[in-house]
Order: structure tokens, then sequence, then C-alpha cells
């Protein structure tokens, strides 16, 4: 797995789209939405390409790697899976993640994971053995 987010320095991040492989513009997610969504709008988007990520708290920092519609659409739907398991309280978050990373075989982020590793998560069991 590669991570297309190069740290530059603490406030400057380039980051690239996966398509063209060019750095994205630091925008306002009305540049995607229309208008701003969120308390943190600020993303990198490329429009071209409508590749997407968010930013921490309106910050230069990125989420994770950029991804298009599919890969935002399996990212939200892995999220839609595991946020309740700890959420719940049924389980801690650290071990949700620690359960998906033993079955994966490598250590994963859901913001920079890729359309794979997203369905691999979707068709897994998540639970001790
Ligand atoms: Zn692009």
């Amino acid at each position: 797995m590669t991570l297309d987010t190069t740290k530059n320095t603490d406030k400057e991040y380039i980051v690239l789209c996966p398509v063209d492989g060019k750095p994205a513009p630091w925008v306002e997610n009305k540049e995607k939405y229309g208008r701003n969504f969120g308390k943190s709008y600020m993303c990198y988007y490329c429009k071209e390409h409508d590749t997407y990520v968010g930013c921490h708290n309106n910050t230069r920092v990125p989420l994770g790697s950029m991804a298009g519609e599919e890969l935002r659409k399996a990212r939200m739907a892995v999220h839609a899976k595991i946020d309740p398991m700890w959420k719940s309280g049924r389980l801690r978050r650290g071990e949700v993640y620690r359960i998906i990373t033993l079955k994966l075989g490598y250590v994963y982020h859901t913001g920079e994971s890729d359309l794979e590793t997203c369905n691999k998560i979707l068709a897994m069991e998540i639970a001790y053995e």
C-alpha cells in the first residue's frame, strides 16, 4: 500500500490526486458541494477527477488519501460497519482495529485504505475467535 500524502512541514502538505498524480489544491468544500459542509470544510479537491479528502479541523492536515466517489462510499461503508462496534461499547476502538489488522495481515487506516482493503473489511466477520 502506498501513501500519497507527503508531509512537508507542519503546515505544508502535498496531497496527490490518485488519477493524475498531481498535487491537489487546498480549498473549501463548497468547491465540490456548492456550499460549505461541516465544521471542518477545508479539503483537497481535484475538480477534474472528482477526487477528494477532508482535513482535520480546517488545517492543511489531510484525513487520509484522496479518493474518488466509489472509494469514498466504500470507506463510509467501512465506518458504518465498524464504528458502532466500539461506539456501542461492545469492544474498545483499539480492539476493533487490532482484530482487523490481524485478519488483514497489515495495519490499516480507513482514511488511507484502497477499495480492495475496504471490500475485505466489509466481508469480514469482526469478532474475537
Ligand atoms: Zn486529478
